[in-house]
């Protein structure tokens, strides 16, 4: 395994980091096997768990600490908090202890401020008093050591949140199918000493999944296109971890094989120039060189092409429990969107002018008029824009309700609230939330109560919408017999909708 220092923080660490968030431990035995996988990784020289309270409903966190326990070694494993839902320093404060407690560690090295989509949202989590505090507390009482973010901001802000001097690390989504569009985050985040950590390094599992299309990044022919993106990524010596969700010690072994032999940098500039020179020869595929930049209409062509990129892909994205070409399609291109700029269109009408300029500029010769016309179409049909948001939701709300209940606790029923409360300002009802996990029962979730769902009867709610993409036919089919009860019970997404947060 190799290593590297982590920014300024002085630790150093593994070039493959163990992600959590991708164990199956709905199957049998499945809590063991995740342990048993994540012992070995640590076996085998992996000294960072990324890991969180939200990951597989509490698991995640149970799962690193048992590890850590097993291996009897030191390693360095995360403590995460949102502060747009841990909106006060108390709250971030008590999600570190409760992770801790969960873990049962006494610390975590790296705190976590978890998915910043944006400057804004930054601003507002480090504001006095706000979840930065928090951590800011649980660092001076040893509980954590670092505080870094995990960003799904645009690369712009992701720059300029580094410049505010109060993060020491970054963690950010880049792989293959972004090999240009976050060099300046690599690049600043070098001059700043902010150290770098990637997610998402297999393109959410689009790339093991396309070998044929990503060959272009083997070295030789014993390397898969998965331990071959998992290389191009670490031949960055910007970036100290790559991080990896393993589902199967094989999966574990083939990661570990991208990190087996320590290239001196000469071969990892030619890894990287390989990769950048084949990536331009794929007929069709937008390179992200930004030649096209400077909109009329202020489109953000880079990102739209970047996306549509996950068109020619096959496959990918089976976490969203969804069928049908065209539909996973859509989850594809709206899913790198969303990584590459928390990009969600304001409504489904193509603003582009045709005026043509982009095209001339293009280096690829892509149709861009065209495929952005595309886009929309695709953003129309999947309900991808905040005006399908509302409209959804005037449709949903149509009366007078003294209680109503959103189901699940998250950051998506969090997005979904905002919207309803923007949208019914005058609105009287007593708004909760009912979740299985029974660590939020009785908690404020972004100031709204968190309930049993065994209270349900008692609680009564006038109207239940399930606010969950992934689990929304499950939680329907597990509640629809209280509708007997004259309790209304709506889902808020139609089947071929794709979901509105990552
Ligand atoms: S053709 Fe459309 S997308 Fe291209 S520069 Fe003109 S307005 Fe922008
Ligand atoms: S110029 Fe063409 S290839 Fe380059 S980023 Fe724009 S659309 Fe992509």
């Amino acid at each position: 395994m190799q290593y590297r220092t982590f920014g300024k923080t002085g630790k150093m660490l593994s070039a493959l980091g163990l992600g959590t968030m991708r164990f199956k431990t709905g199957e049998p035995n499945g809590f063991e096997n995740a342990v048993g996988i994540a012992v070995e990784a640590i076996k085998q020289g992996v000294n960072y768990i990324d890991t969180s309270f939200g990951y597989l409903g509490g698991q995640a966190e149970k799962i690193a600490g048992e590890a850590v326990r097993r291996s009897g070694k030191d390693v360095y494993v995360t403590v995460k908090s949102n502060g747009l839902i841990d909106v006060s320093a108390d709250a971030c404060y008590k999600r570190i202890c409760d992770s801790l407690k969960s873990m049962g560690l006494k610390k975590a090295h790296f705190f976590i401020l978890w998915t910043v989509l944006s400057y804004d949202d930054f601003i507002k989590m480090t504001a006095a008093g706000g979840a930065y505090d928090g951590a800011l507390r649980a660092k001076e009482e040893e509980l954590v050591d670092h505080i870094c973010m995990s960003a799904h901001a645009p690369p712009a802000d992701i720059i300029k949140i580094m410049r505010t001097g109060k993060i020491e690390g970054v963690t950010i989504s880049y792989s293959l199918l972004t090999p240009h569009i976050f060099e300046p985050v690599l690049r600043v985040a070098a001059e700043l000493g902010v150290g770098v950590i990637t997610m998402n390094s297999l393109g959410g599992g689009i790339i093991p999944q396309n070998p044929d299309v990503f060959s272009f990044a083997r070295q030789d022919e014993d390397e898969s296109a998965a331990a071959a993106a998992l290389a191009w990524s670490y031949a960055h010596p910007q970036i100290t971890t790559v991080l990896s969700g393993m589902t199967t010690i094989d999966e574990l072994r083939e990661n570990l094989r991208a990190f087996d032999k320590a290239e001196n940098s000469d071969d990892s500039k030619k890894r990287i120039e390989a990769v950048n020179k084949s990536f331009s020869d794929i007929s069709g595929f937008c390179t992200g060189c930004a030649y096209c930049s400077g909109c009329p209409a202020g489109i953000d062509i880079v990102s739209l092409m970047q996306a549509f990129n996950a068109i020619k892909f096959t496959s990918g994205i089976s976490d969203y429990r969804r069928k049908g070409e065209r539909l996973l399609e859509n989850i594809r291109i709206c899913f790198r969107l969303s990584m590459i700029s928390n990009f969600m269109p304001s409504d489904a009408q193509n603003p582009c002018l045709q005026c043509g300029e982009c095209e001339k500029k293009c280096t690829q010769r892509l149709p861009l008029i065209k495929r952005i016309d595309e886009l929309y179409k695709r953003f129309d049909e999947s309900a991808y824009s905040e005006k399908h948001i509302i409209e959804r939701l005037k449709n949903i709300f149509t009366g007078n309700y003294k209680n109503i209940a959103f189901w699940s606790a998250g950051l998506y029923t969090k997005k979904v609230i905002s919207y309803f409360q923007k949208l019914f300002p005058n609105q009287n009802a007593d708004i909760l939330i009912f979740d299985k996990n029974e660590k939020l029962w009785e908690t404020l979730y972004n100031g709204i109560r968190v309930e049993n769902p065994d209270r349900l009867l008692e609680i009564k709610p006038d109207i239940i919408v399930i606010s969950n993409y992934v689990y929304s036919e499950e939680i329907y089919n597990d509640i629809k017999k209280y509708e007997k009860d004259g309790i209304q019970i709506v889902k808020i997404h139609a089947p071929e909708d794709v979901p509105w947060l990552f």
